[in-house]
C-alpha cells in the first residue's frame, strides 16, 4: 500500500487532531503517502482532499477540533453519493482509508468497505458509546470538563444551599454523566439506562435535607430528560430552590487530555499498521489497556452498556 487517506466525520471531539497527526507520522516513516479528505464525506464526495506532510499536521496535538474539519453528509448516505465518493479516491490512487467519528461515520466506513476500498475506523466521541472498546478518543476531555462545571457549581450551589442539576451530553447514553457525577461526588445521576421516577427524586431530596445536607448536586444525562424540566418539577414539588445549568457544546471543545492524546495516537499507530498488514473492515478499539482490532460490522448499529459497577459506586458514594 502506497497511499491511504484520513478524515474526520460526524461529531466533532477533542483528540482528532492528535488521531490525524499520528495517522500521518506514522504512514509517513513506513514510507506511505497521506491524504486528509476535508469536511467529513461532504468533502470525499467533492473531492476536497490533499496530500499531507509532516509539518501539515504540526501544532494540532493540543488543538480541540478537527482541523481537517468535519461534515455530516446526507448525500453519502445514498449509493450514488458513496459511488461518487469511491471514484474521487480511486481517482487519486488511494488505497486505503482511516476514518476518525462516532457511530454514524463508522457506518458508513464499513458501506466503503463493502464497497471495495480498504477501510479501519477509529472510535472518535465523547460520549464513549461505542461498542468494542473501552474508551472513545474525546471522552476523557469531555469528562474533565463537566466536571470543572461541577466543582464549579458545587461552589455555588453550597453557598446558597441550592439544588443544582447539571445537565451534560452523551445523546442516549450515560457514561459521560455517570463518570463526572461519581467523581463529582453528585448526589444523584440520571442517564438513560437506568429508570427512575421524578416522585422519588423529590422525596430522596427533602430526605437528605432532613438528614442534614445543605445542597445537592445532580447530574442529568441529555438523554434522560431535559434537565430544565426537571428543575422546574423540583422547585415545584419540593419548594426547594433550584437552579439548572445545561453545559451544551462547551463540552465538545478544549485541549485535549493527556488520556485522550495518548488514546488516539495509539489507536492511531495501530490503524496505520493494520492498514498496511493488508486488514480492513475493522475498528480498532483500546481493551484492557491494549489497541484491538474488532470487526467494524460488530462495533456500529449497537449500543454500549454503561459500567453498572461504576453505577453501583456511585449510588453507595452518595449517601
Ligand atoms: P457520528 O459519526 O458522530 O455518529 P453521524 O451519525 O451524523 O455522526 O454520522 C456522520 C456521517 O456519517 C453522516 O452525515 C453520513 O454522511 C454518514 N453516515 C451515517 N450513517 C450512515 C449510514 N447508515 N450509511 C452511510 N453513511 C452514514
Amino acid at each position: 500500500m502506497k497511499k491511504i487517506a484520513v478524515i474526520t466525520s460526524g461529531g466533532d471531539c477533542p483528540g482528532m487532531n492528535a488521531a490525524i497527526r499520528a495517522a500521518v507520522r506514522v504512514a509517513l516513516a513506513h514510507g506511505v503517502e497521506v491524504w486528509g479528505i476535508r469536511n467529513g464525506y461532504a468533502g470525499m464526495i467533492a473531492d476536497n482532499m490533499t496530500k499531507l506532510d509532516s509539518r501539515s499536521v504540526g501544532d494540532i496535538i493540543q488543538k480541540g477540533g478537527t482541523f481537517l474539519g468535519t461534515a455530516r453528509s446526507e448525500e453519502f448516505k445514498t449509493l450514488p453519493g458513496r459511488q461518487k465518493a469511491v471514484a474521487n479516491l480511486q481517482s487519486h490512487g488511494i488505497e486505503g482509508l482511516i476514518v476518525i467519528g462516532g457511530d454514524g461515520s463508522l457506518t458508513g466506513a464499513k458501506q466503503l468497505g463493502d464497497m471495495g476500498i480498504k477501510m479501519v475506523g477509529l472510535p472518535g466521541s465523547i460520549d464513549n458509546d461505542i461498542w468494542g472498546t473501552d474508551y472513545t478518543i474525546g471522552f476523557d476531555t469531555a469528562v474533565n470538563t463537566a466536571l470543572e462545571a461541577i466543582n464549579k457549581l458545587r461552589d455555588t450551589a453550597s453557598a446558597h444551599g441550592r439544588v443544582m442539576l447539571v445537565e451534560v451530553m452523551g445523546r442516549n447514553c450515560g457514561w459521560i454523566a455517570l463518570t463526572a457525577g461519581l467523581a463529582g461526588g453528585a448526589e444523584s445521576i440520571l442517564i438513560p439506562e437506568v429508570p427512575f421516577s421524578r416522585e422519588d427524586i423529590c422525596k430522596q431530596l427533602l430526605e437528605s435535607r432532613a438528614k442534614g445536607k445543605q445542597y445537592s448536586i445532580m447530574v442529568v444525562a441529555e438523554g434522560a430528560g431535559s434537565a430544565i424540566e426537571l428543575g422546574q418539577y423540583i422547585r415545584t414539588k419540593t419548594g426547594l430552590e433550584t437552579r439548572v445549568s445545561v453545559l451544551g457544546h462547551i463540552q465538545r471543545g478544549g485541549a485535549p487530555t493527556v488520556a485522550d492524546r495518548l488514546l488516539a495516537s495509539r489507536l492511531a499507530e495501530t490503524a496505520v499498521r493494520s492498514l498496511l498488514a493488508g486488514k480492513s473492515g475493522i475498528m480498532i478499539g483500546y481493551h484492557n489497556q491494549q489497541c484491538v482490532e474488532v470487526p467494524i460490522a460488530d462495533a456500529v448499529g449497537k449500543k454500549k452498556d454503561i459500567d453498572p459497577e461504576l453505577y453501583r459506586l456511585a449510588d453507595v458514594l452518595s449517601q
